[in-house]
């Protein structure tokens, strides 16, 4: 077995291997896709101490730092299901069982879409996931939030700080976010909120120029012009393989402790497929590190030959 088997190569999964690695145990990653969401990343400038850079050239760095140690990667290659027998054993799609004395699952997550003709094609061209990665890039411009959640009311908040003007759109009647959220919105003079909105299309040449929706109540087709849109409909954790067997919140992240530990000794977990704030970069490579150390913690004072 492994000492160490992280399930995910995104940024939390590169971390947690390398910790493990450092400490000179055997470390292996299996990873369905190695690098994770930051290949879908235009430019990323938040990363700090890199001022900027692109999202597949981060990927790649990732790569080459896990190669300088000895990792074994196992990319191309999706997880299924998690079973605590003597080992903590990982059963792969293509059938092979890949055993860890520690397991670190760092699966991720991804943005829930709308699915409206626009959206994967103005992808990184206006459309956008992320406030705190890409509301810089719309300074004094106009954009739309999808969603008037928790998050999206949040993210409205956040840029009209930045633009010029936030509209959300909102399919139901009224907004889901806190109240304490949507008062603070409604006192802002730059957001306009439209609620039993169903956005139709995001419209564009080269980049976003508008977004089109349909006011549910009449049946009309409206058209705002505007420059972004940021989608905040829901992200979702990759967990569903694992079931029941390690404990998950309602919203399906995995529940962690401030050490990475989940319900089952032994197994840790890090980055966005966990109940952790705020989903970014830097926090998911850190916390990476964290359930690595407590990995490494743990086989220390385990009895598992
Ligand atoms: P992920 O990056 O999601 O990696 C998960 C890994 O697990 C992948 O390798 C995946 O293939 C693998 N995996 C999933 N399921 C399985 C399975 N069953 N078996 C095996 N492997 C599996 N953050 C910033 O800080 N700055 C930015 O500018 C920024 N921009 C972003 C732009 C976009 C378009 C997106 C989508 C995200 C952006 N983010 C940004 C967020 C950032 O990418 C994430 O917070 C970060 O990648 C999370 O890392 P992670 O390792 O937890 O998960």
């Amino acid at each position: 077995p492994y000492e160490v088997l992280v399930v995910g190569g995104g940024p939390a999964g590169a971390s947690a291997a390398i910790y493990a690695a450092r400490k000179g145990i055997r470390t292996g990653i299996v990873a369905e896709r190695f690098g994770g969401q930051v290949l879908d990343t235009m430019s990323i400038e938040n990363f700090i101490s890199v001022k900027q850079t692109e999202g597949p050239k981060f990927a790649a760095s990732l790569e080459e730092h896990v190669k300088e140690y000895n990792i074994d990667v196992m990319n191309l290659q999706r997880a299924k299901r998690l079973e605590k027998k003597d080992y903590i054993e990982i059963e792969l799609e293509n059938g092979a069982v890949v055993k860890g004395k520690t397991v670190i699952l760092s699966t991720g997550a991804r943005w829930r879409n709308v699915g409206v003709p626009g959206e994967a094609e103005f992808k990184n061209k206006g459309v956008a996931y992320c406030p705190h990665c890409d509301g810089p890039l719309f300074a004094g411009k106009d954009v739309a939030v999808i969603g008037g959640g928790n998050s999206g009311v949040e993210a409205a908040i956040d840029l009209a700080n930045i633009v010029n003007h936030v509209t959300v759109l909102e399919y139901n009647s009224e907004l889901k976010a806190d109240s304490v959220l949507q008062d603070r919105l409604r006192s802002l003079p730059n957001v306009t909120v439209v609620t039993n909105a169903q956005t139709q299309e995001i419209t564009g040449t080269d980049k976003v120029n508008g977004i089109s929706y349909v006011e549910r109540e009449t049946g009309d087709v409206k058209h705002v012009e505007l420059s972004g849109v940021f989608v905040q409909i829901g992200l979702v954790p990759n967990t569903d393989w694992l079931g029941d067997t390690v404990e998950r919140n309602k919203f399906g992240e995995i529940v962690i402790d401030q050490r990475g530990a989940t319900s089952v000794p032994g197994v840790f977990a890090a980055g966005d497929c966990t109940n952790s704030p705020y989903k970014q970069i830097i926090i998911s490579m850190g916390s990476g590190a964290t359930a690595s150390l407590s990995a490494f913690d743990y086989l220390i004072r385990s009895e598992v030959p």
